[in-house]
């Protein structure tokens, strides 16, 4: 089996944000040589969450709404804003998840049309983020 391991570093301009990252993970599955098995994405951050889903400005925004709505941010009622004014981002990520996993087919990555990949900065702007590819398989 092989194993091929690349990170993506990129500096976030706003609080709330969806950074589409699609590519720079397609041209690492191509790189790996790995022709069928799976790709991990995974963000290392605990204010930050991966998803895939459409990239249509609308939409971004709609989702963008909605995270903000249901993790309140500034609410005093979180505790961690006592130490920290993020714990909205915090639930994000908990709730949404820092990883998703995707088929590798024939040496491409495997999405749906409507399935770009992205970082969903929660508590940005951040000078460093970083996401790490494993791609496994054969
Ligand atoms: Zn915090």
């Amino acid at each position: 089996m092989k194993v091929y391991t690349e990170t993506i570093t990129f500096s976030t301009s706003k609080r709330f944000e969806l950074v589409d990252i699609t590519y720079r993970v397609e041209e690492i599955v191509e790189k790996s040589g790995v022709r069928n098995g799976i790709a991990l994405v995974f963000a290392p951050h605990a204010t930050a969450a991966i998803i895939a889903n459409e990239h249509e400005s609308g939409l971004i925004e709609d989702i963008l709404t909605k995270i903000k709505e249901l993790t309140e941010p500034g609410s005093s009622k979180w505790k961690h804003n006592m130490i920290d004014d993020n714990a909205h981002a915090h639930i994000g990520s908990a709730l949404i998840g820092a990883d998703r996993a995707f088929p590798v087919i024939n040496g491409h990555l495997v999405r749906g049309t409507w399935q770009n990949i992205f970082l969903v900065e929660m508590d940005g702007p951040r000078s460093r983020r970083r996401v790490v590819v494993v791609v496994l398989g054969e």
